[in-house]
């Protein structure tokens, strides 16, 4: 309620939705609008450069605001540099330094385990067991006039293959972004881009079991993450479906992110791309949600943090962001991540009360 989620009325979905509900209707797939915390929203189909009316409830709108109201003081556009560790911890951010009882670290999944690393923190889980949900999307052409531009970009979803790992959700972009998306240049693109108007665009993410390690000891976290090959099958047999509901809509031609698949006409091109021997390098994917670079674990020796999200290493030293989950979510992470901040804030302030580690 207070994130105000509600499902995405029938008159904001957008037509690229709508074509991709005809066609996983034809193939006897559920699609469903989706829930989302965006209760005003107009649709204006911008959410990728930041929702201009804050319709969106973000934490920015939503959670910092409601801390400050309760007392809470706001060091805006301040980056933590160190913290020192001890019985009263100090966070160094540039001229800044805090003395503090307790200390949250809520930098995300690359960030956190890098502040930690230069705060001296030496466990051996730091940095490893990174997951980030592979996505990939696909485009179709066709003749009817769609304007995927308008109503919600992610708006709708499709949830037949979870139990296999993979969740398609809307994807459409403006053309500004779209553009970049497509697996085509020069002339080709132009040409494409020319009927952006008749396009429409689904996504999918993966749970992965693959995992990256960050690389700590640079000047900025660098992220080492390799594919697997069940991972793979997983995004070959997501783009075959999706190009199969395109088709099943009456899409003419479909663009999947497959090098050597860019253009699929028929069914036979799907056939085709189902039998390719493959490998990862020939997906072009986006990865949105890092997560796992302090995993939390009861055993001291494989988490950072506790299941409290207490350091292990470190007295009132929390973790409190996407970088704690032992293993990849295979759903949006945003909502989990806030209801664990919830529970931890309870652990905080018990410990802050005098309350030995659970
Ligand atoms: C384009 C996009 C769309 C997404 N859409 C969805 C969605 O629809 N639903 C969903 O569930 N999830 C979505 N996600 C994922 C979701 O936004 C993230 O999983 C989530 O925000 C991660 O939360 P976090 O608290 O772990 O880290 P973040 O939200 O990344 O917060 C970390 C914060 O720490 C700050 N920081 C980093 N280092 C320091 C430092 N040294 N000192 C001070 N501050 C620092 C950063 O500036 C940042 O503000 C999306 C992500 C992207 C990129
Ligand atoms: S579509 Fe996205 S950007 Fe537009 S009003 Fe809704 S939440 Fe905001």
């Amino acid at each position: 309620e207070f994130i105000e989620v509600a499902e995405v009325p029938e008159e904001l979905l957008g037509n690229s939705a709508r074509v991709v509900r005809r066609g996983a209707e034809k193939l006897g797939l559920h699609g469903q609008p989706l829930r989302r915390n965006a209760r005003h929203c107009k649709g204006s189909g911008v959410c990728c450069f930041g929702c201009p009316t804050e319709a969106k409830r973000s934490a920015n709108v939503t959670w910092v605001p409601a801390a400050v109201k309760a007392g809470a003081r706001l060091f805006a556009g301040s980056k933590a540099d160190r913290i020192e560790l001890g019985k009263q911890h100090v966070v160094h951010a540039g001229a800044l330094q805090l003395e503090a009882d307790a200390v949250v670290v809520s930098a995300g999944t690359l960030h956190t385990p890098s502040l930690l690393w230069r705060s001296g923190v030496r466990h051996p889980a730091l940095g490893r067991n990174v997951s980030i949900h592979p996505a990939c999307k696909a485009s179709a052409l066709f003749d009817e006039e769609i304007r995927g531009w308008e109503g919600v970009p992610q708006g709708f979803g499709i949830h037949d293959l979870h139990g296999e790992g993979i969740l398609f959700e809307g994807i459409f972009t403006p053309p500004e972004f779209g553009a970049f998306a497509l697996p085509f240049v020069g002339a080709k693109l132009t040409q494409v881009m020319e009927q952006y108007a008749q396009m429409a665009a689904f996504g999918f993410l993966i749970e992965d079991r693959s995992v990256g390690v960050l690389r700590l000891d640079t000047s900025r976290p660098q992220l080492f993450y390799e594919l697997g090959k069940p991972e793979m099958e997983k995004l070959r047999r997501g783009v075959d479906m999706l190009a199969r509901i395109f088709f099943a809509a009456g899409a003419r031609e479909v663009f999947a992110p497959v090098a050597g698949f860019e253009s699929l006409r028929s069914l036979a091109d799907i056939e085709g791309l189902r039998t390719a021997r493959l490998s990862p390098a020939m997906f072009e994917l986006s990865a949105f949600h890092p997560l796992g670079s302090c995993r939390a674990s009861r055993d001291p020796s494989r988490g950072v943090v506790d299941q409290q999200l207490e350091a292990h290493d470190a007295q009132r030293l929390f973790v409190v962001d996407g970088s704690v989950f032992p293993s990849s979510l295979a759903v949006n992470p945003q909502l989990t991540i806030m209801a664990f901040a919830q529970r931890a804030a309870r652990h905080v302030h018990a410990r802050l009360s005098g309350a030995p580690r659970a």
